[in-house]
């Protein structure tokens, strides 16, 4: 059997994992700074915890909280530059994919000297400033990933950066900070975690590994199916108790370890569009595509359909798609000119290589019309 499984963060799970490991950080320097958006990391206490931790250590930071959702790449140029005006010796990430992202680009760019236009070129040194990762919301699995998630303009879509050098040293995973996250962003970023699992599984690279944390991490999910459900109109604390909260977190970290080893597929590819063009939530984006890919799978192989659908205990594709249309509620709506607009667009190469079945731009089209016209 021929795979390779890389795993280098250290993964700190639990509450007040933290505040109870907080002599961890010291091996990283005596400044640090803190990158993240801009509100909720100071409601949920993560942002608190991890002041109190770096202070306990006698280490000083600096706070760069003007990161957006869907992050751009001024905003990394903009951190990176702080991080370098102010000497710092590490960074402390707090919040969804978006923070953890653009802290990662940003420790890059503290460190090296890198044009906007070579940026996404696959060329980086090691030499990067370490990265602490504090995930607050539970779907991208970026606190365990080599990726980093930018909004490129000039393709009109996401491009990673993607390099071993910014694995997170470290992961604390606290499924506390994500109890007041509002349900929608609770539903949106789980649906993200489940189809890094099922896109994992529909690589070219999955293997025994992936494939088994794929498989466990879809279990969490399906456990969570009921209060996902029934969560609409809701407020965060009726609708998930933290039981659920737990397994989502879970459910997020494996996924995530699932996709630093595979990477994902078209669905990920045609789900930026959405996001782009339309501002369609990344999760939301992959949840409405996901069924529809893997019903392509499905008739050109379908005992790996089956294999999925059966570490979810479901037997079929419309199963799953239904599971999916009762947590995303009324669907987006296309027009045949988007369609034909996004169906078009070059296909990221790598992405269609990664993928177990590659679909043709016709499959793309009649995907992205079966999903959302
Ligand atoms: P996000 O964009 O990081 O955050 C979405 C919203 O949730 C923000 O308004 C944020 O507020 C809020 N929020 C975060 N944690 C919260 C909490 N505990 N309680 C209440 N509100 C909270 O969303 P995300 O879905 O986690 O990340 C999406 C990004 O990750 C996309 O850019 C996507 O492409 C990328 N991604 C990366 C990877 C990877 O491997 N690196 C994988 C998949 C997706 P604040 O802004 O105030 O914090
Ligand atoms: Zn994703």
């Amino acid at each position: 059997m021929n795979y390779k499984y890389h795993m280098p963060t250290k993964v700190l799970s639990g509450k007040q994992c933290i505040l109870n490991n907080s002599s961890l950080l010291s091996e990283y320097g005596k400044k640090a700074m803190i990158v993240t958006g801009q509100n909720s990391a100071k409601k949920n206490g993560s942002q608190d915890d991890v002041i109190s931790a770096l202070n306990s250590e006698k280490i000083s930071h600096v706070i760069f909280d003007k990161v957006m959702s869907n992050p751009t790449i001024a905003v990394c140029y903009e951190g990176a530059a702080y991080a370098k005006e102010q000497g710092v010796d590490f960074i402390v990430a707090i919040g969804g994919g978006s923070p953890l992202d653009a802290a990662k680009v940003m420790a890059i760019l503290a460190r090296q000297d890198i044009a906007e236009k070579d940026l996404f070129s696959g060329a980086y040194d090691a030499d990067v400033l370490p990265i602490i990762a504090v995930p607050t919301t539970a779907g991208t699995g970026s606190e365990v990933t080599q990726y980093a998630i930018l909004t490129n303009d000039s393709v009109e879509s996401k491009t990673s950066v993607a390099t071993e050098h910014i694995f997170p040293k470290i992961a604390f995973l606290d499924s506390s900070y994500m109890k007041d996250m509002p349900v929608a962003t609770t539903v949106n970023t789980a649906i993200d975690a489940l189809s890094h699992a099922l896109e994992g599984m529909l690589t070219v690279r999955a293997n025994l590994v992936s494939n088994t944390l794929a498989k466990e991490s879809m279990r969490y999910f399906m456990q969570c199916v009921p209060a996902l459900q029934a969560a609409n109109g809701k407020t965060p604390a009726d609708a998930f108790d933290e039981t659920i909260r737990e397994n989502l977190a879970q459910c997020s970290l494996l996924a995530g370890m699932v996709i630093a080893q595979t990477g994902t597929t078209i669905v990920h590819h045609m789900g930026y569009s959405l996001t782009y063009f339309k501002d369609i939530d990344h999760g939301r984006a992959n949840g409405l595509l996901l069924a529809e890919y893997l019903r392509l799978v499905e008739k050109q192989e379908a005992p790996l359909a089956d294999e999925i659908l059966g570490a979810m205990s479901l037997d079929t594709v419309d199963e799953l798609k239904n599971i999916l249309a009762s947590l995303l509620g009324e669907k987006d709506k296309l027009t045949a000119e988007d369609i034909d607009r996004f169906s078009s667009k070059p296909v990221d190469a790598k992405k269609l290589s990664n993928c177990r079945i590659k679909p043709t731009q016709e499959e793309i089209k009649e995907m992205y019309t079966t999903s959302l016209l």
